[in-house]
């Protein structure tokens, strides 16, 4: 029932104005009614690429995924506003929680290309983030109000993985001590967890995107310290919500609960190999390591081969890297699951690998359960 392929869509920002400054050009259109997203190849007599055309013609790629969201210019009817990424993917999402499954939303691209916007956005223009807080708020308070037999308990957390290290976001940071990172440990039920993590109660819209705002915060201080951490850390926002009913014709108590996974990946560029250099090097590397295990693990579990030989689990490199390892439950088991691929205009390269990682992703297929259990 809860079987079903990884979601992937896709999102397009506007210039920026260091591309207007240079008179980029779009190299993405996308078909409002097939969904078809097409790369066009930079224009080959302009100097990105000097190739004369009678050498080599570089065709159109062409990629399909569940939706295109076209936020390239705010006056085209088609524009996609955050509302409308919220409507049309985190809307549903958040119904499957009410249902008791678990979900995860993760954006992934290169550093620039709408990761933070999609996900948290700015005040004026709240993402996923904000917007799923609310509407879980908004939920649970018309269910009070109408009186229903159905206790609430919300809890959240925030951690960032670093350089194969794990930071809880809603520590605050002392800059007087030296960073604490916390460890991973597998539950064979839970299965793979942070210990230790700071999970908080919260009971309204306004605490939660307190803590929200605080645990970003500390990501943004932390990054601008360590020379803009924030492209190469994985932020990983985490709502777990309890529903307990009470039949009242059966005196049965029934708990559902699901955990609300949102993920803003690290920047999808690969290190600049002239940057890479002694400290430099082994941190990039690190850091590699989380997103390139992320690409292996997609490529197994995307692998149809693979999937008939039965030995999936033996093959999928999950605990390779901190991220897959505490990400396993969501790519490749009890999750509903969404990758939101973001991509910039005008940077040919790095958007097809995005998009030939994305279509990838398509393939995968997980199985998400009902999280429900008989209390008394
Ligand atoms: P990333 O997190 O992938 O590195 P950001 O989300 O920080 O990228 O986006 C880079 C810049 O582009 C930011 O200034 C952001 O405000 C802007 N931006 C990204 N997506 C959009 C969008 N859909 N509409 C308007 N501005 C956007
Ligand atoms: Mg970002």
């Amino acid at each position: 029932e809860g079987g079903g392929n990884v979601r992937v869509v896709v999102r397009v920002r506007a210039f920026l104005k260091r591309e207007l400054d240079r008179q980029a050009r779009c190299l993405i259109q996308m078909d409002p009614i097939t969904q078809l997203t097409t790369l066009r190849a930079p224009d080959q007599d302009t100097v990105d690429s000097p190739i004369p055309k009678s050498r080599k013609v570089i065709e159109d790629k062409k990629f399909t995924f569940d939706s295109s969201f076209w936020s390239h210019n705010i006056k085209d009817p088609h524009y996609a506003h955050q509302e409308d990424v919220y409507n049309s993917l985190g809307e549903e999402f958040l119904d499957h929680n009410f249902e008791g499954y678990h979900t995860c939303i993760f954006a992934y691209g290169q550093t620039g290309s709408g990761k933070s916007y999609t996900m948290m956005g700015t005040p004026d223009q709240p993402g996923l983030i904000p917007r799923t807080c609310e509407d879980l708020f908004e939920r649970i308070d018309a269910a009070h109000n109408e009186n229903s037999n159905i206790a609430y308990n919300v809890r959240v957390s925030y951690f960032e993985v670093y350089n194969e290290h794990v930071r809880d976001l809603l520590v605050p940071v002392n800059p007087n001590a030296p960073p604490h990172y916390l460890k991973i440990r597998e539950s064979p039920t839970e299965g793979p967890y942070v210990k230790d993590l700071t999970e908080v109660p919260v009971r309204s819209i306004n605490e939660i995107l307190r803590y929200m705002k605080n645990g970003d915060q500390s990501r943004t201080t932390a990054s601008t310290k360590m020379n803009d951490t924030s492209s190469r850390s994985h932020a990983v926002f985490t709502i777990m919500l309890k529903q307990i009913h009470h039949d009242m014709e059966t005196d049965e108590t029934t708990e559902r609960s699901s955990r609300i996974r949102l993920v803003d990946l690290a920047g999808s560029e690969r290190a600049k190999s002239t940057e890479a250099t002694g400290a430099r090097l082994r941190e990039g590397s690190n850091i590699n390591k989380s997103l390139t295990t992320l690409g292996r693990v997609i490529a197994a579990l995307a692998d149809p081969k693979a999937l008939r030989s039965g030995k999936r689990k033996d093959i999928v490199p999950y605990r390779d890297s901190i991220l897959t390892w505490l990400l396993k439950d969501s790519l490749g088991g009890n999750s509903k699951t969404a990758m939101i691929a973001c991509i910039a205009p005008s940077d040919y390269d790095e958007t097809l690998s995005t998009l030939r990682y994305a279509d990838q992703a398509k393939r995968i297929r997980t199985r998400a359960v009902v999280n429900q259990d008989h209390i008394s």
